[in-house]
């Protein structure tokens, strides 16, 4: 099983997540960072 966690606080929306996998992630109109789709929030990081 692969895990993927972020932490949303420290992205700099350089865009390399969504370039690898457009269905994953998307950047945040609000804020310009990224977000992790079907992903929960846990301790600071984001976890799918
Ligand atoms: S846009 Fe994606 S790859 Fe770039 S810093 Fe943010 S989470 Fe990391």
């Amino acid at each position: 099983m692969i895990r993927i966690t972020q932490q949303r606080d420290k992205c700099i929306g350089c865009n390399a997540c969504v370039e690898a996998a457009k269905y994953r992630w998307r950047i945040s109109r609000k804020d310009g960072k990224c977000t992790l789709v079907g992903a929960v929030q846990k301790k600071g990081f984001t976890i799918f």
